[in-house]
């Protein structure tokens, strides 16, 4: 491998640095399509097409990070093909006694090496006759703390982001891949995911959603069972075990990178078209 210069070396360190803050710790290299940079560096049209000018307000409080950076762009490592238990209709009026059920097989679970760090099995939020349904990667220190999904800085987008649809988060169900906190934040390993999904697949029958929106890479794979970039899987409306399934960008990345949250917003609203929901009408200013 040739010497590289101190600047490259120190701009290198820094793009793993983030990688890692995001829990990505596997890389691979390919080839470099020169053609798409050439494209990017002359095409002063790209970046203001990115803007986040036509997003809800409520989103764009935190532009703290610039970062050109698309950590969900990046190909995904193969992973297991999912295979998911089969559908159990569960009645309407048994939902809540049937999530106790699941979650008191979960119990003081230790069935995947993430109970040895955990604080606390983050099992869900929210409605259990949702409509619609979020779906994570895992918790992270917060959420590990409080036993509950998104409620640090990512939460909180993810509140703004529901407010946007003219919904509250009591009104949705919010849960994740994995129910413990991987370390570091680090992205759940495929006997991780697949040990504990079948928890979160359980809970989507119970629940029986309209919508799901999966948020980021992982849960776009978990759901769907496939290994595609999330660009491939955006923009279009899945099905997971009969149920509508959206993928966008997971809220943590979008506080990486704001200028992604336009893209968000267009996902966001696929959903709501299908679910037939209008935002709200914004006060006169
Ligand atoms: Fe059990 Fe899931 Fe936690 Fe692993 S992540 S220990 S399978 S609850």
């Amino acid at each position: 491998m040739p010497m590289l210069d101190p600047a490259t070396r120190e701009a290198l360190e820094a793009r793993l640095r983030f990688y890692r803050e995001l829990g990505l710790t596997d890389f691979y290299r390919r080839p470099i399509d020169r053609t798409n940079i050439s494209i990017v560096s002359e095409d002063p049209t790209i970046s203001q097409e990115m803007g986040a000018s036509s997003i809800p307000s409520e989103w764009v409080e935190d532009q703290e990070s610039q970062s050109t950076i698309d950590q969900e762009t990046t190909p995904i490592p193969p992973r297991k093909p999912i295979q998911p238990p089969p559908i159990s209709a569960v009645p309407s009026e048994d939902r809540v006694s049937a999530l106790r059920i699941i979650r008191e097989d979960i119990g003081d679970c230790t069935r995947c090496t993430l109970h040895k760090g955990r604080n606390k099995v983050v099992f869900a939020d929210g409605d259990p006759y949702a409509r619609l349904m979020f779906v994570g990667e895992g918790p992270g220190a917060d959420e590990d703390a409080q036993g509950l999904p998104f409620v640090g800085r990512a939460g909180q987008l993810l509140n703004n982001m529901i407010a946007a649809m003219g919904l509250k988060r009591e009104e949705v169900y919010i849960a994740n891949i994995v129910k413990c906190r991987p370390p570091q934040n680090r992205t759940p390993e495929p006997d991780e995911a697949n040990t504990c999904s079948p928890f979160l697949f359980r809970q989507i029958d119970v629940v029986r959603p309209e919508v799901i929106v999966a948020l980021g890479a992982t849960a776009a794979t978990y759901l769907l069972g496939q290994r595609q970039p999330l660009a491939g899987l955006r923009g279009r409306v899945h099905s997971f075990r009969g149920t509508k399934l959206i993928v966008t960008y997971h809220p943590a990345f979008l506080l990486r990178d704001p200028r992604q949250k336009k893209e968000a917003w267009a996902d966001l609203q696929i959903a709501m078209c299908e679910l037939g929901l209008k935002p709200p009408s914004r006060p006169a200013s």
